[in-house]
């Protein structure tokens, strides 16, 4: 099955040569990384990674604090 478009095909070959129409004509290209994209749909997909993403969220500090929260948890058990 092609994962691009979802087709299926008896034959591997054919699934080959099908791939490369893909490859081949890449037209919606990402804005911001520049990326190809053979289907407008992927394309979309794509950019949600850009727009989700928060660079002055610290990924470090969240998890540190969930850790300490964490632990924290597990000493209290340990005392009671
Ligand atoms: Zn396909
Ligand atoms: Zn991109």
């Amino acid at each position: 099955m092609c994962e691009i478009c979802g087709k299926c095909f008896k034959s591997k070959n054919f699934l080959r040569s099908h791939r490369k129409t893909h490859t081949e004509q890449k037209t919606y290209i990402c804005e911001m990384c520049g990326k190809g994209f053979p289907l407008r749909q992927r394309l979309k997909e794509h950019t949600r990674v850009h727009t989700k993403e928060r660079p002055y969220v610290c990924k470090i500090q969240y998890h540190s604090s969930k850790a300490y929260n964490v632990s924290k948890k597990l000493l209290d058990t340990q005392s009671v």
